[in-house]
């Protein structure tokens, strides 16, 4: 409603917004929050096996992934379903891959997801992240994917 948007209160006020926009400027200040990277990619959730042990899949031992999720691989292993054989797909995937995805499960996934870092977080590369891009056609991530203080370390 026109009536709530705020008012200027004056030419001092305007050239205090300009100066904050230039000191941000200086200092490479995102002014809006970057969006995580992973969440426009998706791409290692289709691409890998996803093999954990089954303890990571059983409650009575503190294990927390749902295992109705996973498949039996060998006698120590799981699988995440989807994950197994081609074409690759983790069943807890949601949305597109290369435009907005995520894990349906994030705090419950298992060990293996959470070891694969992005390419670049913390200012290391990451062969597992490039290749799974690629084989999804997209371009590797790069130093400048991430907000400045991830660039620096
Ligand atoms: S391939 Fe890399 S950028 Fe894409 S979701 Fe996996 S870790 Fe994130
Ligand atoms: S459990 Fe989540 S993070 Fe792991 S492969 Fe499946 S969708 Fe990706």
């Amino acid at each position: 409603m026109a009536g709530m948007m705020p008012q200027p209160s004056g030419e001092g006020d305007c050239q205090g917004v300009r100066d904050i926009v230039k000191i941000r400027a200086r200092l490479n200040v995102q002014t809006v929050p970057m969006e995580h990277p992973c969440l426009r990619c998706g791409a290692c959730c289709a691409c890998f096996r996803v093999a954990f042990h089954w303890l990571e899949a059983d409650n009575f031992a503190g294990g927390v992934t749902p295992p109705e999720l996973t498949e039996r691989l060998d006698a120590h292993r799981l699988v995440m379903r989807g994950t197994r054989s081609c074409p690759t797909r983790c069943v807890a995937l949601v949305g597109t891959i290369g435009e907005a995805a995520s894990c349906g499960i994030y705090a419950q996934r298992p060990s293996p997801c959470r070891e694969l870092l992005p390419a670049w977080e913390n200012g290391e590369a990451s062969a597992q992240c490039d290749r799974a891009r690629a084989a999804h056609g997209l371009p590797p991530l790069t130093p400048a994917d991430w907000p400045a203080p991830s660039r620096a370390a």
